[in-house]
C-alpha cells in the first residue's frame, strides 16, 4: 500500500482562487475543508475527484480536511461502507488525522437547534403526509400553498416535536419544517423538511433516535460545528445554498462556513451513481463492489490502477464550474503514464504456441539477463531461464502472413527478446490442421539479441521457457457499458456490455510472477499492464489486465486533430 503524499500537479482553479483570496484577505486563520460521504455505498472515481480537491486544498494551504460521514439516513447506511470508505480515502494517499467525524455525533446539538428554530417562530411541526407535502409544494412555475399546520402555536410544535423524538408517532406521521416562503421561486425554500420520523436503528447511535435530520439541516450545521471554512460540493447543491445560508443565519452556530459548488465528474462508458452501482452488485452483473470493471475506488485498485494515477487524473481534469463529460480514455492515459514509469516488465504468454529449437542442446538452460524497466535504470535486471522448448504467443505466428505481418512465419527469422534470433523451419499441425508446434533453429552468435553481422529481424517476440513457466488465469476487461452515454436511449441495464470480462485459462507466466504482491502492477511485455487479482492464490494464479499498452486516448486525440 502506498503511503506517499500526493504529488499530482497543483493547478489553479476557481475554487483555489477563492481560497487563496480568502487567505490573502486574512478572512480565515486556517483553511478547513471536509469530504462528506454518505455511507450508503462504496466510493467511486467521482468521489476521488472531490477527495483530491478537498484534501488537496487543505494540504496546499496548510490547513486540514475532515472526513465526515453524512450518516443521517439509517435505513440505507452500513458499517461495511463506513469501513470501506476510510480504507479507500487512505489508499488514495490522504489522511484526516484525528479529524474523523459523523453527522450523528451532532444529533443532540442539531435537535437543540431545531428546537431553537421552533422557539423563534422559524419552524413548525407539520401533520401533512408526504404526498400532501409534495402536492402543496407547487411546481417550478406555480407557487406552493401553505400547510394548514404552519400557524400552529410554538408551544404545540415544541410539544409535538418532543413527542416525535419520544417515539409516539409512526414513520411519516409528522415532520418538522422550516417556516420560510411557500411562494419562493426556489423550491428548496418552500418550507423545507428539517426532521423526519424514521424508526430504524442507526449504525452508530443504535436506537437512541427515531427522528433524523435531513441532509439540508445536518450538513451546514455540521460544517459550522467543525469550523469548516469552505464547504465544497457538487453543482446539484447550488440550489440548496440559499437554504444553507438561511439556516446558518438563523441559528446560533459557532462559525459561518460558506458553500461553493463545482462540476461533478462524469465519465464516458461509465455510470457514477451509487444507486446504480448497488444494483449492479445486487443483481449479480459484477463480482462485487470491487469488481475490476467497477468505477469504484476499490474496483480500480483491484484492477491495478495505482493511487498516483488516480490523483494525476484528478489534476489533469481540473475543477470547473460547468458540467461536462470526461473521456474515460483520459483516466487510462493518466494511469498508463504512471505505470509506464513504475511497472516492472515481465514475460507472460496468454495464448501459448510451442516453439522447439532443434539445434539447441536438450537439457541445457541459460539464464538470460533481462531488463526490469527500460524507463527506470534503478529497477535493475533479472535472470530469465531459456531452453530448447519455448512458448510464444499464438498470434505472433502466421503460416501465410499478409504483407504487413512481420512476425514469425515459415522460413522467417525473428528476435526472441533478450535471447537469440530464431528461424522457423517447420510447422507441425494436429489432425484438425491446427498449428501445434513450430520447429525452429537458432543462431548462437546472436545471444542477448544482437547479431555480429548487423542482421536486424523486423520483429522481436516475447517468450517463456516451457520448463520454467507457471500456469495462470488471466482476466481481460472492457468497458462495463457499450455506449459512451449509458442509458441515454434505453434502459441503462440494456447498455451493459456482455463481453466486459473475458477469462483466459491456460496462460503461462514467468515463474517470478508467482511472487508479485497484491496491489503491484507489472507490464507483461508487449501485452499490457497486469496485476494479481484478489482471487489469486500461490497454487492458482489469477491476473487482471489493468490496461492494454495501446494509448487509446493519444490515438483519439490524434484522430481528432486529423479530422479537424
Ligand atoms: P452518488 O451520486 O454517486 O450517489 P452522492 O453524491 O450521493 O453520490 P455522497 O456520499 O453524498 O455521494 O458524496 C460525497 C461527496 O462526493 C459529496 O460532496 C459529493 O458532492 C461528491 N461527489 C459525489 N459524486 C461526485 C462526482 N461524480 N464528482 C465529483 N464529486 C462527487
Ligand atoms: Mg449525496
Amino acid at each position: 500500500m502506498s503511503t506517499q503524499t500526493p504529488t499530482s500537479p497543483e493547478r489553479g482553479d476557481f475554487i483555489r482562487e477563492i481560497v487563496a483570496a480568502d487567505v490573502r484577505n486574512g478572512r480565515h486563520e486556517t483553511i478547513v475543508t471536509r469530504f462528506p460521504p454518505e455511507p450508503n455505498g462504496y466510493l467511486h472515481i467521482g468521489h476521488a475527484k472531490s477527495i483530491c480537491l478537498n484534501f488537496g486544498i487543505a494540504r496546499e494551504f496548510g490547513g486540514r480536511c475532515h472526513l465526515r460521514f453524512d450518516d443521517t439516513n439509517p435505513t440505507k447506511e452500513e458499517q461495511e461502507y463506513i469501513d470501506a470508505i476510510q480504507a479507500d480515502v487512505r489508499w488514495l494517499g490522504f489522511d484526516w488525522g484525528e479529524h474523523l467525524y459523523h453527522a450523528s455525533d451532532y444529533f443532540e446539538q442539531l435537535f437543540e437547534w431545531a428546537v431553537h428554530l421552533i422557539r423563534t417562530g422559524k419552524a413548525y411541526v407539520d401533520d401533512l403526509t408526504a404526498d400532501e407535502i409534495r402536492e402543496y409544494r407547487g411546481t417550478l412555475t406555480e407557487p406552493g400553498r401553505e400547510s394548514p399546520w404552519r400557524d400552529r402555536s410554538v408551544e404545540e410544535s415544541l410539544d409535538l416535536f418532543e413527542r416525535m423524538r419520544a417515539g409516539e408517532f409512526p414513520n411519516g406521521a409528522r415532520v418538522l419544517r422550516a417556516t420560510i416562503d411557500m411562494a419562493s421561486p426556489n423550491i428548496n425554500l418552500r418550507d423545507p423538511v428539517l426532521y423526519r420520523i424514521v424508526h430504524a436503528a442507526h449504525p452508530r447511535t443504535g436506537d437512541a433516535w427515531c427522528v433524523y435530520p435531513t441532509y439540508d439541516f445536518a450538513h451546514g450545521q455540521s460544517d459550522a460545528i467543525e469550523g469548516i471554512t469552505h464547504s465544497i460540493c457538487t453543482l446539484e447543491f447550488e440550489v440548496h445554498r440559499p437554504l444553507y445560508d438561511w439556516l446558518i443565519e438563523n441559528l446560533p452556530v459557532p462559525s459561518r462556513p460558506r458553500q461553493y459548488e463545482f462540476a461533478r465528474l462524469n465519465l464516458t462508458y461509465t455510470v457514477l451513481s451509487k444507486r446504480v452501482l448497488l444494483r449492479l452488485v445486487n443483481e449479480g452483473h459484477v463480482r462485487g463492489w470491487d469488481d475490476p470493471r467497477m468505477p469504484t475506488i476499490s474496483g480500480l485498485r483491484r484492477r491495478g490502477f495505482p493511487a498516483e494515477g488516480i490523483r494525476e487524473f484528478a489534476g489533469l481534469i481540473g475543477v470547473a464550474k460547468a458540467d461536462s463529460v470526461v473521456e474515460v480514455g483520459q483516466l487510462e492515459f493518466a494511469v498508463r503514464g504512471v505505470l509506464n514509469r513504475t511497472a516492472p516488465r515481465r514475460f507472460a504468454v496468454l495464448d501459448p504456441l510451442k516453439l522447439v529449437i532443434e539445434n539447441y542442446p536438450a537439457g541445457q538452460v541459460e539464464e538470460m539477463e533481462v531488463v526490469n524497466n527500460p524507463e527506470d535504470p534503478s529497477a535493475g535486471s533479472r535472470k530469465v531461464s531459456f531452453s530448447r522448448e519455448l512458448l510464444i504467443e499464438r498470434d505472433d505466428f502466421m503460416e501465410e502472413p499478409p504483407a504487413k505481418f512481420f512476425r514469425l512465419a515459415p522460413g522467417r527469422e525473428v528476435r526472441l527478446r533478450y535471447a537469440y534470433f530464431v528461424t522457423c523451419n517447420e510447422v507441425v499441425k494436429d489432425a484438425n490442421e491446427e498449428v501445434v508446434e513450430l520447429r525452429c533453429s537458432y543462431d548462437p552468435a546472436t545471444r542477448g539479441g544482437d547479431s555480429p553481422d548487423g542482421r536486424k529481424p523486423k520483429a522481436t517476440l516475447h517468450w517463456i521457457s516451457a520448463d520454467h513457466a507457471t500456469p495462470a488465469e488471466v482476466r481481460l476487461y472492457d468497458h462495463l457499458f457499450v455506449r459512451p452515454d449509458p442509458g441515454a436511449e434505453r434502459d441503462l441495464f440494456e447498455d451493459l456490455n456482455p463481453d466486459s470480462e473475458e477469462v483466459l485459462s491456460g496462460c503461462l507466466v514467468e515463474s517470478a510472477l508467482a511472487e508479485v504482491p497484491p496491489g503491484e502492477t507489472v507490464q507483461f511485455e508487449r501485452l499490457g499492464y497486469f496485476c494479481p487479482d484478489s482471487d489469486s492464490a500461490p497454487d492458482r494464479l489469477v491476473f487482471n489486465r489493468t490496461l492494454t499498452l495501446r494509448d487509446t486516448w493519444a490515438r483519439v486525440q490524434a484522430q481528432g486533430r486529423q479530422g479537424a
